[in-house]
């Protein structure tokens, strides 16, 4: 008998593998594809990342006349993600407790190993098939941005991450990190407090003077995390602000980002503070053509499970902003989890299994293209 979807899925989030800590996943992963038949190779992205284990990739030999297909999932979580203990909830599978649930990815991961079971069992011909599980896609898609690409032999594939069952993301956008460093002069609050420049007084205005949220139909912009201060007799000298920029328009981006620091700058000498700003490209944007083999395919291979395709634009990135770049065709596939990062997280039993069913159809369909 082949293991059920659900069983992969229920085991699977009972392994703690928050990111940068994927060692133990990485390692049950590599003994379970190898059980199914394939070749596994850990990469060394953990060395790059600065995590305890690389992206693992197997290979599982098919037809060599059939081009090969490359499926993606990524198997980190975010945090609180350590100590998951499931429940089936009537329709849906949720977390116990106060953990996120880990759907994002492991039902991805579940999905394509419920489906090379399958195969194994039944002993179908497919296609070669290559399987991507990547490190560390939520801290900023590192693990496929150090992937060993050399090591690929497959050029077009699927990422099942996120977003409703059915949908296919056409578009995401490009996004870029920023980091402003504000310095003032540190002085005595009650002795000599004119000797001072207070770096958080001018950090609160430049943060006031730029531009946040919404900023137009394809952009935005945020101010997410600031640090700075020692004492409250201190007059603060130094202030870290850490902020985003994410664009579907690469100029826009690049302009905003000039503005920040520009603001920051101008504000920043007013209060006879000085500034470093650094601004980083995190992942450059995807866009789909609607009529591509893979998106007609995976839309046939929804139908036959009773669902219709959805094309969608993103506000987030996925590893296959990262492979895009890189010379591969990716395409990202939504696989039912819903209320991902947060603790509220949970997917239904049924897309769990119609998921699995639209995966099994596409490769029997890409087989026999
Ligand atoms: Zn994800």
């Amino acid at each position: 008998m082949s293991r059920r979807v659900l069983d992969y899925f229920m085991e699977l989030v009972q392994i703690d593998s928050e990111s940068l800590c994927e060692g133990a996943i990485a390692l049950w992963l590599k003994t379970e594809l190898e059980r199914l038949g394939a070749e596994v190779y850990i990469d060394k992205a953990g060395e790059i990342t600065g995590g305890e284990i690389g992206n693992v990739i197997g290979w599982l030999p098919g037809n060599p006349d059939l081009e090969p297909l490359f499926l993606c999932a990524h198997m980190d979580t975010v945090q609180p993600g350590r100590g998951v203990k499931p429940i089936i909830d009537g329709a849906i599978i949720r977390s116990e407790s106060n953990t996120i649930l880990g759907a994002d990815d492991k039902g991805g991961i579940a999905m394509i190993l419920a489906v090379l079971d399958e195969y194994r069992e039944s002993g179908a011909e497919h296609a070669p098939l290559e399987i991507v599980f990547t490190v560390s896609e939520e801290i900023g898609l590192l693990g496929a941005k150090a992937l060993e690409l050399s090591r690929l032999k497959s050029k077009r594939g699927y990422v099942l991450d996120g977003n409703k069952i059915g949908e296919v993301v056409k578009a995401s956008p490009n996004q870029a990190d920023w980091k402003a460093i504000i310095r003032g002069k540190s002085a005595h609050a009650g002795v000599e407090p004119e000797k001072g420049n207070n770096a958080i007084r001018a950090a609160a205005a430049a943060i006031l003077a730029i531009q946040d949220g919404r900023i137009d139909d394809e952009t935005t912009m945020n101010c997410g995390k600031i640090c700075g201060g020692i004492a409250t007799n201190i007059v603060c000298d130094e202030v870290k602000i850490f902020g985003e920029i994410r664009s579907h328009n690469e100029n826009k981006l690049t302009n905003l980002g000039e503005e920040v620091k520009k603001q920051f700058l101008a504000t920043a000498r007013e209060y006879k503070c000085t500034l470093e700003f650094d601004l980083n490209s995190s992942f450059q944007s995807t866009r789909i053509d609607e009529n591509d083999e893979l998106v007609k395919l995976s839309e046939q291979a929804f139908e036959r499970a009773g669902i219709t395709q959805k094309l969608v634009v993103n506000g987030g990135g996925s590893d296959a902003n990262v492979f895009s770049r890189k010379g591969l065709q990716a395409i990202v596939v939504g696989m039912g989890m819903q209320k991902i990062h947060s603790i509220n997280e949970y997917i239904l039993v049924d897309d769990l299994k119609r998921s699995k069913v639209w995966l099994k159809n596409v490769i029997d369909l890409w087989s026999r293209k």
